[in-house]
């Protein structure tokens, strides 16, 4: 039993890269925490390239050894492919970042995950999986004191002064509380599978993320994996793929032919699993914080994941959680205030990424044609597209904006009862 009577000090809910990250992070400042996740691990989930900072926070909570010595490709660079199917330079991170972060990695999700679930397990936390929280107790005053919980048909309580909702793209609290808030504009959807025997490029680039641009609609990531297999998918507007079809198999070998590099890779490759779908993309909730809870990564906001920032966000925000909850515990104050500067510090990171994502579905943006007429923003740039982004951006957005048209910032996210973020 804790200093507040109750048996923990905080309950994650859910046990992807960012309940993982705040459940170890809050462990090792040696609170007693319980982590919820519905699914048995390992588990398939998407999101496989990551960004060289998501380094930091995998460095703090002690994985990078394990992450050196896995099976995971090296990714040194990300590389956009025209309509047209012409390569550009590839991005070579080193280039920029002189430090062993600018080695990042493409990810199997069922091995990283069940990685950084055993590490938060191990350093303390209570891990228990094939437990779905159903919904959150309040207390006379409105305040999150603790979670239902439902586990082989039986249903429980577990109680705790804070509670980290981590529960990704079911957003357990956004939904119960009608938070949810879409991006009219980055209204895309996902088709995606996987390929065995497709193309690779040779040395440094092999293990790269390509970017393979459909002529005026979206985009196609290729990202390579363990064991030859590739995982490929394109993002685009509702309307535009399911046209003349809902069929994904369908849809996906017709855009295929859109993009003759992603075409000639594929070539020599086979569909080696299902084809898989999601819609409603990119959202941020209302509200980072209530009473006695907090939200991290996509359990708060969603963004297109053109540029990969996806894991990023939900390992530093995890972080980022863990050290205000653990702050908040200390003073005896788990009040939504206690959580704004963290709501202020994760949106002020997506804000930046959500700019660069609406500069790319802008026909008028090109990388390279920015970097001409601006050469100075060339480093401003690159920290976005690595992950270091929780500072000031205004040059390089107003750069940015003599080529594309940018949005206001959003307005929501602080915690309730708190203005802006
Ligand atoms: C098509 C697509 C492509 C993407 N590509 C990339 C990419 O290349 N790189 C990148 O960085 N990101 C990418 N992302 C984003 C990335 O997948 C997410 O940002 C990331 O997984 C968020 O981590 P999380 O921990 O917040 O949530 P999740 O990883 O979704 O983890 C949430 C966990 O909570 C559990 N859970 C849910 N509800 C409950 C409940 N009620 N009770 C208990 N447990 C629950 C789930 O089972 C899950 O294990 C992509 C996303 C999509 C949709």
């Amino acid at each position: 039993m804790s200093k507040n009577g109750m048996a923990y000090d905080a309950i994650v809910c859910g046990g992807g890269p960012a309940g993982s990250t705040a459940a170890a992070v809050l462990s090792d400042f040696g609170r007693r925490v319980v982590l919820l996740e519905k699914e048995a691990f390992p588990r398939y989930h998407i999101g496989e390239s990551l960004m060289p900072y998501c380094y930091f926070p995998l460095k703090r909570i002690g994985v990078i050894e394990k992450m050196k010595a896995s099976h995971f490709p090296k990714k040194y660079s990300v590389q956009f492919v025209s309509t047209n199917g012409k390569v550009s330079q590839p991005f070579y991170f080193f280039h920029h970042l002189d430090h062993e972060a600018a080695v990042t990695w493409q990810v199997l999700r069922s091995e990283f995950d069940q990685l950084l679930l055993e590490n938060a397990a191990a350093k303390g936390a209570e891990v228990r999986q094939g437990v779905a929280v159903k919904a959150l107790i309040k207390d006379g005053q409105g305040r999150v004191v603790g979670v239902e919980a439902e586990a082989k048909g039986s249903k429980f309580e577990l109680r705790a002064p804070v509670t980290i909702d981590a529960t990704g793209r079911d957003a357990l609290s956004v939904a119960r509380h009608d938070w949810r808030v879409r991006d009219a504009y980055l209204n895309k959807i996902a088709i995606w599978t996987y390929y065995k025997g497709a193309k690779r490029d040779p040395g440094l680039d092999e293990g790269a993320t390509t970017v393979a641009y459909v002529p005026e609609k979206g985009w196609f990531w290729y990202i390579p994996l363990p064991n030859d297999v590739v995982s490929v998918g394109i993002v685009a507007e509702r309307e535009y793929l399911y046209r003349d079809t809902r069929d994904p198999a369908e849809i996906f070998q017709r855009e295929i032919k859109e993009n003759a590099w992603i075409a000639d890779h594929l070539s020599t490759g086979q569909v080696c699993d299902s084809f898989r779908t999601t819609g409603e993309y990119s959202y941020r909730s209302k509200h980072c914080a209530a009473d006695g809870l907090v939200l991290v990564g996509d359990a708060f906001a969603f963004l297109d994941p053109v540029f990969s920032s996806g894991v990023f966000l939900a390992l530093r925000s995890g972080e980022l959680a863990a050290e205000a909850v653990d702050a908040a515990l200390r003073d005896g104050d788990v009040s939504a205030a206690r959580f704004k500067d963290y709501g202020a510090k994760v949106c002020q990171g997506i804000e930046a990424m959500r700019k660069l994502v609406y500069a790319f579905y802008d026909h008028n943006f090109h990388f390279r044609d920015l970097i001409i007429k601006h050469p100075a923003m060339k480093g401003d740039l690159t920290d976005c597209l690595i992950g270091d982004l929780f500072r000031d951006f205004d040059p390089l957005f107003k750069a940015v904006a003599g080529f594309a048209k940018l949005p206001d910032p959003v307005k929501h996210g602080a915690p309730v009862g708190c203005d802006t973020p």
